[in-house]
């Protein structure tokens, strides 16, 4: 088991309740059965939402299964942003169970999280890194790299990892980023802003699949793609 699934908001606040817990295909559902996953079967071992509040990131994570979480489902639909990266994880063999191994991941400017695996060898150790886990490595990697140069380093670590699945999510408040590399991805565009998700959370037909290897970034109301150069 080792894929986790990532959703992020850009728009008009809504409540995080909105996102993740009510659609009927949504975070909550896809963390004991999600409809596109390639790899594993649940996402039990943790989650994390985080949302900007104004400037600030805020973060909420924990290393158990988001179904279980009373207290948080108690609190969601009274937390609300434009901008949010939340994600269920699925951690791979041998990595830690820990709320500081499930994604977000934050320098305080960007939320980022990662859908996939990546052998540790390849990266190098950050002092930035907020557990040993791939995720966690690899999203210091990112923040160190700079957040401008993901494409680039997304491809520079599949080269030195070609069995590397790598899809990123990260948010800033006003953009969203995102890649596909091994993994599945989709976009909704609704009248009061864009979902960016590895699954869609309903059956809307307005939700579009991203091709494998594209860059995707939301900017206001505006999706850009752009193919990702393997080397
Ligand atoms: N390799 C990841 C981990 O163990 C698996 C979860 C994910 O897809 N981010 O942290």
């Amino acid at each position: 088991m080792d894929m986790c699934r990532h959703l992020g908001w850009l728009g008009d606040p809504v409540s995080v309740a909105s996102l993740i817990l009510e659609p009927p295909s949504g975070l909550l559902v896809q963390s004991y059965s999600p409809r596109r996953q390639k790899h594993g079967l649940m996402n039990a071992d943790g989650w994390g939402v985080g949302f900007f509040d104004g400037a600030v990131a805020r973060r909420w994570r924990s290393a158990a299964p988001l179904w279980g979480d009373a207290s948080f489902a108690s609190v969601a639909p009274a937390l609300r942003s434009g901008c949010v990266v939340a994600a269920v994880r699925s951690a791979s063999v041998g990595m830690p169970i820990e709320a500081s191994a499930s994604a977000p991941f934050t320098d305080g400017t960007w939320l980022l999280s990662h859908n996939g695996l990546v052998d540790r060898a390849v990266l190098p150790s950050s002092p930035r890194a907020e557990s040993t886990n791939d995720s966690a490595l690899l999203a210091a990697l990112i923040f160190d790299r700079g957040i401008d140069e993901l494409g680039a380093t997304i491809a520079g670590v599949a080269a030195e990892d070609p069995n590397a699945r790598l899809n990123i999510l990260a948010g800033n408040g006003t953009r969203l980023l995102a890649t596909t590399w091994g993994d599945t991805l989709s976009v909704l565009r609704r009248d009061d802003g864009v979902v960016v998700a590895s699954e869609p959370y309903d059956d809307d037909p307005a939700w579009q699949e991203v091709p494998d290897r594209h860059l995707v970034e939301v900017d206001g109301a505006h999706v850009h793609l752009r193919p990702l150069k393997g080397s």
